[in-house]
């Protein structure tokens, strides 16, 4: 195969994913769960001679459309979404066929240049105020992790990386239940251990209690130990929960301990000015992550951090041996010195795109009608017999649950296996719920209340 073939298949490609796309809603949303189903029909040992792209594509076209689970199917509604819009898989095929590695502004000075337009075009979409600059990861996960391990520096006065953990003192990081699993990955490989994530109780609306976390930091001192920062939650994963992000910020900057903001999934909804009430204060964090991937239709991976100021994060993870040195030009970013790995790819082509193509104004009217949708569908649920909400819709979140754990959880495999729509599970406050959030970049009313449909079905 050569780029003469690829001019051919790319094109045959292009066709391809414009029927998948087409007809995604005969598709069963969740691939059926077989396990090996896939992985036998491939050969156990790679070819030793060249095959025919023609027979590559075909096993493609066979064996692997009915392996997955459709996320861009409009009405995926599990976890939380992982939208791609055209016009972001339009940059991404372009991004491909660059195949530039951005690890250095040398290395490609328009892959971080437009990253750093379009972090501060996000900037000013979310209602930020200047003076956050900021970066594109991969993930959330990897965002996070940058900021804790920032964070175990400033505590351990830049000590940690060159003497290790063994001796230091005990680090503690502050968060409560409703954050994602990824803060308590990120003090496992900190070195800081799950055991010092000191997890802040919540209030009845599902906010760190910030007395809860003034208390907890007061007693780890009086024990001799190293509060190193705290991480706040907006928009959690299981059922929506925010910090009261304002008054928890008080309270770490009271103790001068730097702030992370989870915001992976509803920063895609401060681009709309009323919902962003829900994370008043924000602008005191140290750093924020939201994950354009998620709802704004930049397609995974695309987790972007802000930061107030990216010098303890530059000064924790850069390294500048001379083989990365650009000569003559010492005052340009080289963001891999922002981020855990070195290469980096042109994630900021697919903002550029998705941000032109739909404007701000297209992408809000998206958001709004997924909460609106969300918002409808919860109060018609609600009036289905033997269902109850236990959330109320945070943005587009909510959950529900019928008498007991058996009867949701045999509903949810009968929702599951019939295919017309997709959703996942939580257990909240002890109880098993089913978790429904509206937002694949194509859904449409009539796709959100298929949902009702297919809970009085099966129910
Ligand atoms: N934080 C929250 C609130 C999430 O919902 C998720 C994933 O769903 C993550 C972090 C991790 O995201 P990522 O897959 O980008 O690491």
């Amino acid at each position: 195969m050569n780029h003469d073939d690829l001019r051919h298949w790319s094109k045959r490609a292009a066709d391809w994913a414009h029927d998948y796309h087409a007809n995604l809603r005969d598709r069963p949303v969740r691939a059926p769960l077989v396990p090996a189903a896939i992985a036998r029909q491939l050969p156990l040992s790679p070819p030793e001679v060249a095959e025919p792209m023609e027979t590559i594509f075909a096993d493609f076209a066979r064996i692997v459309p009915p392996g997955l689970t459709h996320w861009q199917h409009p009405r995926f509604f599990a976890y939380f979404p992982a939208n791609a819009s055209p016009a972001s898989m339009l940059a991404e095929q372009l991004a491909n066929a660059i195949a530039a590695q951005g690890m250095l502004w040398q290395t490609s000075p328009a892959v971080t240049e437009i990253e750093q337009v379009m972090v501060d075009w996000l900037r000013q979409s979310l209602g930020l105020p200047e003076g956050f600059t900021g970066t594109i990861h991969d993930s959330a996960t990897t965002a996070t992790l940058s900021a804790i391990l920032t964070m175990r520096e400033q505590a351990l006065e830049w000590t940690g990386l060159t003497q290790g953990l063994h001796g230091q003192p005990r680090l503690r990081i502050y968060a409560s239940d409703q954050t994602h699993s990824s803060v308590d990955k990120a003090v496992r490989i900190a070195g800081i251990g799950q055991a010092n994530l000191v997890k802040i109780a919540t209030d009845a609306s599902l906010s760190m209690v910030p007395e809860a976390l003034h208390a907890a930091i007061a007693a780890d001192l009086a024990a001799g130990f190293v509060p190193a920062g705290v991480v706040l939650c907006a928009g959690g994963t299981s059922v929506g929960a925010f910090d009261r992000i304002a008054d928890c910020i008080a309270v770490a900057k009271a103790h001068d301990l730097p702030v992370h903001v989870d915001a992976a999934w509803a920063g895609s909804a401060m681009i709309c000015p009323e919902f962003r009430s829900l994370w008043a204060g924000v602008e005191g964090a140290d750093s924020i992550v939201f994950n354009p991937h998620k709802w704004l239709g930049a397609q995974f991976d695309c987790a972007v951090q802000f930061l107030r100021d990216p010098g303890p994060q530059v000064k924790t993870l850069g390294l500048r041996p001379t083989y990365l040195e650009t000569a003559g030009r010492e005052e340009v970013v080289n963001f891999n010195e922002w981020t855990v790995p070195l290469g980096r790819r042109f994630r900021a082509l697919k903002l550029w795109f998705t941000l032109r193509a739909y404007g701000l104004e297209g992408l809000r009217t998206r958001i709004r009608n997924h909460v609106a949708w969300s918002q409808d569908l919860a109060l018609a649920l609600g009036k289905v017999p033997g269902v109850e909400i236990v959330t109320q819709p945070a943005l587009s979140l909510f959950t529900f649950a019928l008498a007991n754990d058996a009867a949701t959880e045999a509903l949810l495999t009968r929702i599951n296996d019939d295919g017309r729509i997709y959703l996942t599970q939580t257990r909240h406050q002890g109880r098993f719920v089913i978790r429904v959030q509206v937002g694949q970049f194509d859904c449409t009313a009539q796709d959100v209340a298929m949902v009702e449909t297919v809970v009085r079905a099966l129910i």
